[in-house]
Parts: structure tokens; C-alpha cells; sequence
């Protein structure tokens, strides 16, 4: 089948699911919420981490033993003193305390799976629900800039939109069904470059949705050749976004960044407002930030989450890898939703392509595609035109998972980059504490 007819289909069924009449509805609601008071999103929030709160206790044994009559109003209490704090260790280590049935998925959940910053697969079943308010909520930060129905957007993300290996244009696809231009992150080269700018150009996007690094290295290609587009919003997401970054998009797709924090196991989504402000979408999930004792902290913190819309597999107090602090005040936009500080990660770990060009790390993990018996992961260059990847293996991995993960490499990533696996027994944290899943040695060497 042909890439474009198979796009044809993939996208025209997707805008069937998104755009029903129970997806148009959520986004009311969410558009409805934000023009609440702070108290009455604070009200509405214990009446949500109730549900969740219950169903947790009524489906997963680890929280069996917790007496589950209490109010709404008494939910945020039970969820501290009752309920531990736990993370992606917990899940990978006690399955069957902290899955519904052991994992095993009913027909109508769906299944997202990460590598996150660990690189140690991570399964999360959801119910439709959950599925669809995702997209309700993603829609409304649209919303934010002025989107609508009537709007174009252009995507500039990890999709598979044309072959690798394709030389000629087009590196994109019209999906009419949405009005959306997807442009294929991998022709982001020297060759293929000039057609994009030109394409983008051409369609007069309202947004464009990128990761940091695409959307970095879109505006190097066109700083290189004296040129600018003029794209009115860039929703940037996936990845921590630098400063660096931000100011060259800025300078280069003449635009305001509306940067969007979420991960895979959704428990928690911040979005940035018009005024440059990160707001914890109270309406989403039930955020904490604590310190490295599991306290409250109004210093830097580890953003520890509580699911409100998926409960068919309820995760509570889950703690993630990435700090900020809280931000007093209230946000010149008007909005109840509390403010954070920018989450960001470390540049210095970014590594390189063939080519030179920066690889971001959602992109690197395409090689981990139906890779199993993997415990941890490490991706590491360590020489120009060289990477490693480092693996703690499972016990049932083998000589196909190997190769997998270089063929992956090939096929998705970059054909021309060097790559080895090596087997180790362990990978370590850092001093302080974090794994970096993306490492540059040769840029910490220099
Ligand atoms: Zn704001």
C-alpha cells in the first residue's frame, strides 16, 4: 500500500474518533473551566480525586487494604496520608499490585507505551475516556492562540510521514481531514530542507506543533540561509525546551512559543499561556511537588501526579523525573490554574547525527520499537558519527532484539549513523540522583 493512501486512512479515521460528538463535548466543558473561580477548580478537583481515589482502591490490590468511606472533601488528606508515593520502578517491579486484572487489557482500552527518560519500557492501559480528554485538553491550549475549526496547522514531529530514504518531494502529507500539513522531521537535512520551508511557506499555518529540536533546527536551516517564516504560534512539546532553542524559534519563525508539558503516563499537563506562564491544568490531574523525602515543598520538586480521567488503570501519587518549583501570584491571563517554573532537562546531553545535526531524544526512541526485554537503556555518542547503545538486558533478550535496535536505528532514526550495542549489567544514576536516558560523551570530553 502506498505511504500516501495509508495515511489517507490513518488520519481520516483518527479525525472520525477525535471529532465526535462526546469529544466536542469535553472541550466544552474544559473551555467552561477556565473560566471558573481558583476555589471552584479547587471544589470541583476533591470531587475528581474521589473517583479516581475509589476506583484505585476498588481495582488495584496494592491500595486494597484502605478503607475507602471518606468525602470528597476529605480526599486530598487520605491521598496523603494514605497513599505512598511511587514511580515507574514500582510499576515495572510490582505489576500485579499496581495493574487492574495483572495488565491484562479489556478490548476497549487502549495501551501507550514509553521509554521515558529511563529508556525501561513502560505500559499504561487507558480507557477511551481518558483517550479522548487527552485530545480535549491538547485542543483546548490550542485554543489559547485563537485556534479553530477553520485554522491550518503544520506538524513537525517524530510521525513517519514519507520513506527515509525518499530524496525528491514531497516530505509531507495534507491531511485535509484536519486541515493539518505533516512534514517529516527526518528530511530536516541540507538536501531536503529548502522544499519544507517553501511548503510551510506556502500553506500559511496558524500553529505548528513541533518538538524543541525539530523546531530548533527548522530555524538553524533557515538562520543558515538568511531567511524567516512568519508562523503566528509554535506549540512546542515532548521534550524539555531550552532557552537556546527558544530564542533562535523566536527569532526565525517570527512566532510566540506555547510550550506544553505532559508525559505518557498523564498525570499531570502544563501549558503555556500568552504571557509566557506554565499553568498546571488543575482540571487534568492532581499535581504535588515534593522534595526528596516526599514533602511538600515550595522550593524545587519532583512533579508528582494523580490521574482524574483515567481509571482504568487509577495511578496515584506518581512521582516523575522532572522538577520545578511553584510560582506564586496570579497570571495576567486570568486563568484559575496555578503557575510553575519551565521544566527543562540538559542540553549538554544532546547527540548528533551523522550529519552533525541534532537528534532529539523522542526521535531516539523509534530504535526501541517492539524491542522487549529491556530493563534499561542508555544511548550515548561517543565519537562524531558514533553511538552506542547501552543495554541492561531481560532474561529472555537475544541476538533479534540486537539487531532489531540497530535496524530500528537504520530504518528510523538515521541510516547513516555507526551504532554498537553493549550489554551491561547495570547502568547507573548520577550524583544526583537522575539517569540521563541520552548522553554526549564527546561533548563532555571537549
Ligand atoms: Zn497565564
Amino acid at each position: 500500500m502506498s505511504s500516501t493512501i495509508k495515511n489517507e486512512l490513518h488520519y481520516g479515521l483518527r479525525s472520525l474518533i477525535r471529532e465526535n460528538a462526546f469529544a466536542r463535548s469535553f472541550v466544552k466543558r474544559l473551555r467552561q473551566n477556565e473560566r471558573l473561580a481558583p476555589d471552584a477548580v479547587r471544589q470541583q478537583g476533591r470531587h475528581a480525586l474521589h473517583r479516581t481515589l475509589q476506583a484505585a482502591i476498588a481495582r488495584l490490590p496494592a491500595y486494597r487494604h484502605i478503607d475507602a468511606r471518606f468525602s470528597p472533601a476529605e480526599a486530598e488528606t487520605v491521598l496523603r496520608e494514605s497513599f505512598p508515593v511511587i514511580d515507574k520502578v514500582t510499576l515495572l517491579g510490582r505489576p500485579a499490585e499496581f495493574y487492574p486484572r495483572e495488565g491484562r487489557k479489556l478490548p476497549w482500552q487502549a495501551v501507550g507505551k514509553t521509554s521515558g527518560t529511563t529508556g525501561t519500557p513502560l505500559q499504561i492501559l487507558r480507557s477511551m475516556e481518558s483517550v479522548l480528554m487527552e485530545n480535549a485538553f491538547i485542543r483546548r491550549h490550542w485554543e489559547w492562540s485563537g485556534y479553530d475549526d477553520s485554522s491550518t496547522r503544520a506538524t513537525l514531529r517524530g510521525d513517519m510521514v514519507v520513506a527515509l530514504d525518499r530524496r525528491t518531494p514531497p516530505f509531507w502529507f495534507w491531511n485535509r481531514y484536519d486541515r493539518q500539513l505533516l512534514l517529516s522531521s527526518r528530511h530536516l537535512t541540507d538536501d531536503c530542507v529548502d522544499p519544507i520551508i517553501d511548503r510551510i511557506e506556502q500553506a500559511r499555518p496558524a500553529i505548528l506543533q513541533a518538538y524543541p529540536s525539530t523546531a530548533h533546527t527548522l530555524s538553524m536551516y533557515l538562520a543558515r540561509r538568511g531567511r524567516s517564516l512568519k508562523i503566528p504560534f509554535i506549540y512546542t512539546a515532548s521534550e524539555p525546551l531550552y532557552p537556546h532553542q527558544r530564542e533562535l524559534i523566536v527569532e526565525r519563525l517570527g512566532a510566540r512559543i506555547m510550550d506544553m508539558y505532559g508525559m505518557a503516563e498523564r498525570v499531570a499537563f502544563a501549558t503555556e499561556c500568552e504571557h509566557g506562564e506554565m499553568h498546571i491544568n488543575s482540571d487534568y490531574s492532581h499535581v504535588e511537588i515534593l522534595d526528596e523525602h516526599d514533602r511538600p515543598t515550595d522550593g524545587p520538586g519532583f512533579i508528582v501526579g494523580t490521574t482524574y480521567h483515567n481509571l482504568a488503570m487509577p495511578l496515584v501519587r506518581y512521582r516523575l523525573s522532572d522538577r520545578t518549583r511553584w510560582k506564586p501570584g496570579q497570571c495576567r491571563c486570568g486563568r484559575p490554574f496555578p503557575m510553575i517554573e519551565h521544566v527543562t532537562g540538559k542540553y549538554e546531553d544532546a547527540i548528533t547525527s551523522a550529519d552533525g545535526s541534532i537528534i532529539s531524544p523522542s526521535v531516539l526512541t523509534f530504535a526501541f520499537k517492539g524491542v522487549e526485554n529491556i530493563r534499561k537503556s542508555q544511548v550515548a555518542q561517543v565519537a562524531a558519527g558514533t553511538w552506542q547503545i547501552r543495554v541492561v538486558p531481560g532474561p529472555r533478550f537475544s541476538d533479534a532484539d540486537k539487531n532489531r535496535l540497530v535496524d530500528n536505528v537504520h530504518q528510523l532514526v538515521d541510516a547513516h549513523i555507526a551504532v554498537e550495542v553493549v550489554l551491561k549489567d547495570d547502568l547507573p544514576n548520577t550524583a544526583a540522583g537522575k539517569f540521563r536516558w541520552v548522553v554526549n560523551e564527546t561533548r563532555q570530553a571537549g
